[in-house]
């Protein structure tokens, strides 16, 4: 079996950064995805604070990081990483029925949204609840939909569903958003967007497709219907590390630590992006860690392996 310098797993913003830069230090490079092309990159529907571009959508971004890598000679592979082992100089990735081997590992396999955890809201996922504005939000053209959650990831999505929707309530368990303050100036200036604050919406309820939620109000400690026909949910991200549970020490969350020069505690694996502690999650510092995994990951194999 044929030994990669450097494997990467995660094809988001982090892997895709630490491809171009191995690439470009003439490592042979490979990235493993197991989903879509850009990681978060590909729910996303604006992009305006990577330096340098003013705006452009997630997907287009993270077409570019990969044709960009790919340029210098990246490869992928689309599998789901199911396990490694990290002990032995070779590193060992593994996935359904196919092995891959490496002289550094890059762990940036990132975050995946958290649920509710409401009765409902397994039901009706795909019949009104979405995580994906971007996905989903041109199903709902002059519906009524709720958005539940105060940051960035809210209240920007909720901005862009506006563009589809008749109205759009963002239902916040605080009575302020924890949203980028452009944002939400942006939101407050929107004639289509309504603010629930004080609440969290306990059920989803229908018949066959979602048709009201049970919201409850924390200060009045009161619950009511409110009827709608689309619930998009932005409670936060855990990180994608279960299948690293044991192996590498992390925080109670999940994120793993890593030092200044994203190396984790077995010499030649690095983690870097949202899956490590401490990350500001994104884009620019995703792509920044990245860039700091692959170029400290090169000075390793430079030392440790001699043609
Ligand atoms: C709705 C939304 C809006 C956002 N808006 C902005 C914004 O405007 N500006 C900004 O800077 N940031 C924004 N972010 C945050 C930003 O997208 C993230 O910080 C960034 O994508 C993190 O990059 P990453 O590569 O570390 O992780 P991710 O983007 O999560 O990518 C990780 C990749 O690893 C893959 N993966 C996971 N587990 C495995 C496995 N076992 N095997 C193989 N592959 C695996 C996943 O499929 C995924 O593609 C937003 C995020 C969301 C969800």
């Amino acid at each position: 079996m044929e030994t990669y310098d450097l494997v990467i797993l995660g094809g988001g913003p982090t892997g895709l950064a630490a491809g171009l830069y191995g690439t470009r230090s003439r490592l042979k490079t490979l990235v493993l995805e197991r989903g879509t092309i850009g990681g978060q990159l590909a729910v996303t529907e604006d992009i305006e604070n990577y330096p340098g571009i003013e705006a452009i959508t997630g997907p287009e971004l993270g077409q570019k990081m990969l044709d960009h890598a790919e340029k210098f000679g990246l490869e992928m592979e689309y599998v789901d990483v199911e396990s490694v082992d990290l002990e032995s100089e070779i590193k060992v990735v593994r996935t359904d029925g196919k092995e891959f081997h490496a002289k550094a590992l890059v762990i940036a396999t990132g975050s995946t949204h958290n649920k509710l955890e409401i009765p409902g809201e397994d039901e009706f996922s795909g019949r009104g609840v979405s995580y994906c504005a971007v996905c989903d939000g041109a199903f709902f053209r002059d519906r009524d939909l709720i958005v539940v959650g105060g940051g960035d990831a809210a209240v920007e999505e909720g901005t862009y569903l506006t563009r589809f929707a008749s109205k759009v309530t963002i239902v916040h368990r605080r009575d302020e958003l924890r949203a980028t303050k452009v944002l939400q100036e942006r939101a407050f200036a929107n004639p289509k967007m309504d603010f629930l604050w004080d609440s969290t919406v306990e059920e989803v309820k229908g018949n066959g497709l979602v048709a009201s939620v049970a919201v409850k109000n924390l200060k009045e400690d009161r619950v009511y219907d409110r009827p709608v026909d689309g619930v998009f949910i932005y409670v936060g991200l855990s990180p994608n590390s279960q299948f690293l549970e044991g192996v590498l020490p992390a925080d109670e969350m999940g994120h793993l630590h890593v030092n200044l020069k994203m190396e984790t505690k077995f010499p030649g694996v690095f983690a870097a992006g949202d899956i490590r502690e401490q990350s500001s999650r994104q884009v620019a510092s995703s792509v920044g860690d990245g860039a700091t995994a692959a170029i400290f990951a090169e000075k390793y194999i430079a030392e440790h392996f001699t043609e």
